[in-house]
C-alpha cells in the first residue's frame, strides 16, 4: 500500500513561520517581545541538545530566551528559589524546567512550584486538571503536537479505534485524554495500553489509530497493525550508530520499514512528532506572551 508520510519538521516550519508573524504584529503596534526560560540541570546530552534546540526555535520565530543552567549537584531549595524568581519576573511569560531531574530532587515538587499561569509545558496539575475536563489550559507539547498532526493531515478521527501504547504523564495520558475529548481531533475510542497490558499485538491490530509512546526501539511490528493504520510513533531512543558524527541515532519506537507499507499515514524517527513537540512548546509561550488562556 502507498502510505503517506507525515512531515511533522515541514508542518513544524510552517507553524513557525506563522508565529513568527503574530511576533513582528506584536511588535510593531508596540508589545513586548514574548520571553521563554528554560531551566537546565546538569549535562545530560539528551536534555543539553533539546535546550539548545529550544533556544534556536524562540532565536528563529522572534522570541527572547534565556537559559538558566545549574549542575546537578544542585540542592532542591536553590531551584526552587530559581523558580519563584522567575514566577515574579514580570518579563518572563513562560518557562519550564528541563526532565528528567537527578533523583535527589523531587520532579513533581518542581512541576508543581512553577506557577501554572507560566507552565507552558502543560504539566502543573492545574493545566493537566483543565486539560482533562475540555477548559482552556497550556496542553503539553507532545501530545499538543500529534493532534495538530493530525488536524493538518485532516485524519478523521471520530469513532476511530485509538490505541495509546504507554501511560506516561507527558505523552500517553494527556494524548488518550485528548482524543477521546468531544472535539477534533478527538471523539475517538481510545484503548491505553502499557507494560501490564496483556494480548497488546491484537490490541494493537484492531486499532485505525496506534500512538507509540513507550520508548522501546522498534517494537511495533507488522504483524501488530491492520491494513490502513494511521501510526505516530512518538519514541526517539538513543541507540549506536556508526553512520553518524555523534555516534548515535535517534531511534522510535516502530519498525518503520516494515511497518509502512501497511499504513495509510505514518510519522517518521526523526522528523515526525519531535519538530512538532518544540513548536507546541513556542505556541504555548505565545499563548502566555498574549495572557489568552489566563488574563490576570
Ligand atoms: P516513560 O515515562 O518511560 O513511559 C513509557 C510507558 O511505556 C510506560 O507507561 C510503560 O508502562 C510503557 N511501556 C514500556 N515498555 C512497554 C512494553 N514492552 N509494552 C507496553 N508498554 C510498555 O516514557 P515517556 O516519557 O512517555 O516517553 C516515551 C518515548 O517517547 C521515549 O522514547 C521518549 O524519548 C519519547 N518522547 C519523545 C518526545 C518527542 O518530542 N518526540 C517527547 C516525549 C517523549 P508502565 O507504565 O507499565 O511502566
Amino acid at each position: 500500500m502507498p502510505y503517506n508520510l507525515i512531515d511533522g519538521k515541514a508542518i513544524a516550519n510552517q507553524i513557525k513561520t506563522e508565529i513568527a508573524g503574530e511576533v513582528a504584529e506584536i511588535i510593531a503596534k508596540g508589545g513586548k517581545r514574548p520571553h521563554l526560560a528554560v531551566i537546565i540541570v546538569g549535562h545530560d546530552g539528551g536534555s543539553e541538545a533539546y535546550v539548545a534546540h529550544k533556544a534556536k526555535s524562540c532565536e528563529q520565530v522572534g522570541f527572547r530566551s534565556t537559559t538558566i543552567a545549574f549542575e546537578d549537584t544542585v540542592g532542591e531549595s536553590e531551584l526552587l528559589k530559581e523558580i519563584d524568581s522567575l514566577n515574579n519576573n514580570a518579563d518572563v511569560d513562560g518557562f519550564i524546567v528541563q526532565l528528567p531531574l537527578p533523583k535527589h530532587i523531587s520532579e513533581q515538587k518542581i512541576i508543581e512550584a512553577i506557577d501554572y499561569r507560566k507552565d507552558v509545558d502543560g504539566f502543573h496539575p492545574i493545566n493537566v486538571g483543565k486539560m482533562s475536563i475540555g477548559l482552556p489550559s497550556y496542553v503539553s507539547a507532545t501530545p499538543a503536537g500529534i493532534l495538530e498532526l493530525l488536524k493538518r493531515y485532516d485524519i478523521a478521527t471520530a469513532g476511530k479505534n485509538c490505541v495509546v501504547i504507554g501511560r506516561s504523564n507527558i505523552v500517553g495520558k494527556p494524548v488518550a485524554m485528548l482524543l477521546m475529548q468531544k472535539a477534533y481531533p478527538g471523539d475517538a475510542t481510545v484503548t491505553i495500553c502499557h507494560s501490564r497490558t496483556k494480548n497488546l499485538k491484537e490490541i494493537c491490530r484492531e486499532a485505525d489509530i496506534i500512538i507509540a509512546a513507550l520508548g522501546r526501539p522498534e517494537f511495533l511490528t507488522a504483524d501488530m497493525v491492520k491494513e490502513g493504520a494511521v501510526v505516530i510513533d512518538v519514541g526517539t531512543t538513543r541507540v549506536p550508530s556508526e553512520q553518524t558524527k555523534s555516534g548515535f541515532r535517534l531511534c522510535g519506537d516502530v519498525k518503520f520499514d516494515e511497518v509502512a507499507p501497511k499504513c495509510s499515514y505514518i510519522t517518521p524517527v526523526p522528523g515526525g512528532v519531535g519538530p512538532m513537540t518544540i513548536v507546541s512548546l513556542l505556541r504555548n509561550t505565545l499563548l502566555a506572551a498574549k495572557k489568552e488562556i489566563y488574563p490576570t
